[in-house]
């Protein structure tokens, strides 16, 4: 508490909501941001709900130099690495970009933190990591996989993380693997402004509510699930913001290194969304059987216990809460920022 950290990728969707949660509780945030999938208004949004200041810089983590004359400026204690590019099919087609960016972006931020003494990170990691998951709940000793190269980018920056704690005890790194991340910021100023097409269910089903799409494709209804459509599960934004607040207070009262699952332990099939969300915006959402979507796994959920144990922090809010406050944002929002 009353530290600053260093958060890339603040303006991004996960970043912009933990910046709100870190301000309240006391932090204080240097933000870095290229701003290729967002915008310098969520910056101002973040500040206007936590009552509070950042200092926001429009940097891209590749940028070496830029980095480390930013890292002599502030006195940073940790960083939270959100900054990356996070589209599964997007990466399929242009895997380099997704290799510099996340791979590149990552050792370029370890390289300058290195080089200023830095040796606390949280590491924004996903369930991706887990590849067509041999059992459900996923726990964290799980066999790792990688099914596309946006997984992959993952995979490779936590083993480089690894080699990193190995070559020097001093640092503290906490691997958070993310599993589905919904909803919104409860007062409806805050939220996921994707560019373009939506890759994901929840925002794609809020904008065939808002009508913004006619409909939803549900990617494959012949999977050995309850109904026969993917399992995920859905994690509220929130709760992960608080996920890293919790990790970031470990780093500072421990050492060593450590990765847990963000995730409730519950699996939501499509169908199943599809009805919550439905419920919480009072919209019917038209919805037509497609293909299965290719690389899509059935099942994956986590087992969340790891991350209680050694934080004390579990996914608090629900489905029907992530899909209201996903449909407030985005009734409010409906072009987005
Ligand atoms: P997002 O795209 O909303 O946020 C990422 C932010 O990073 C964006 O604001 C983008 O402009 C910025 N950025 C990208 N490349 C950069 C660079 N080189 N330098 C500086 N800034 C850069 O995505 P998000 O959903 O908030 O995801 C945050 C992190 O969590 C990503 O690393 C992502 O891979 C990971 N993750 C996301 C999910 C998910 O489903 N949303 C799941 C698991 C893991
Ligand atoms: N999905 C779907 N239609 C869409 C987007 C997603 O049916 O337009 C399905 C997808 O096949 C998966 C689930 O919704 O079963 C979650 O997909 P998402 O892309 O949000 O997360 P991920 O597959 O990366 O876990």
């Amino acid at each position: 508490m009353g530290k600053t950290i260093l958060i890339t990728g603040a303006a991004g969707y996960i970043g912009s909501h933990t910046c709100v949660c870190l301000l309240q509780a006391g932090w204080h945030i240097v933000a870095i941001d290229n701003l290729c999938n967002s915008s310098a208004r969520a910056i101002e949004r973040i500040t206007e709900l936590a009552g509070r200041d950042l200092r926001f810089y429009t940097l891209d983590v590749r940028d070496y130099a830029a980095l480390s004359k930013l890292l002599q400026q502030e006195s940073v204690s940790a960083v939270i690495h959100f900054a990356g590019l996070k589209s599964v099919a997007d990466s399929v087609t242009r895997p380099l970009d997704y290799f510099d960016n996340n791979v590149c972006g990552s050792v370029s931020l370890l390289r300058a933190l290195h080089q200023q003494g830095v040796r606390k990170l949280v590491f924004s990691s996903s369930a991706t990591v887990y590849g067509h998951p041999q059992q459900v709940p996923i726990p964290e000793s799980a066999a790792l996989s990688v099914t596309n190269p946006y997984g992959r980018s993952k995979l490779m920056v936590e083993q480089i993380l690894e080699d990193l704690a190995q070559s020097d005890h001093e640092w503290r790194i906490a691997t958070l693997r993310y599993f589905n991340p919904a909803g919104a910021h409860e007062s409806g100023r805050l939220g996921e402004d994707p560019r373009g097409e939506p890759g994901n269910l929840m925002p794609y089903l809020a904008q065939v509510a808002v009508g913004r799409r006619e409909y939803l494709s549900v990617f494959g209804d012949d999977y050995p699930t309850p109904d026969g459509t993917g399992v995920r599960d859905y994690i509220h934004v929130m709760d992960l913001a608080r996920g890293h607040l919790a990790a970031l207070e470990r780093l500072f009262s421990h050492s060593g290194n450590f990765t847990v699952n963000l995730g409730t332990g519950q699996g939501v099939s499509v169908l199943q969304a599809v009805a919550a969300f439905e419920r919480a915006s009072g919209k019917a959402i038209p919805k037509r059987i497609a293909p299965r979507r290719s690389g899509d796994v059935a099942s994956c959920y986590a087992l969340a216990t790891a991350a209680q144990e050694l934080l004390g922090w579990r996914a608090e809010k629900k489905l029907a809460q992530m899909c209201s406050d996903q449909w407030r944002w985005q009734h409010q929002n409906p072009e987005g920022y």
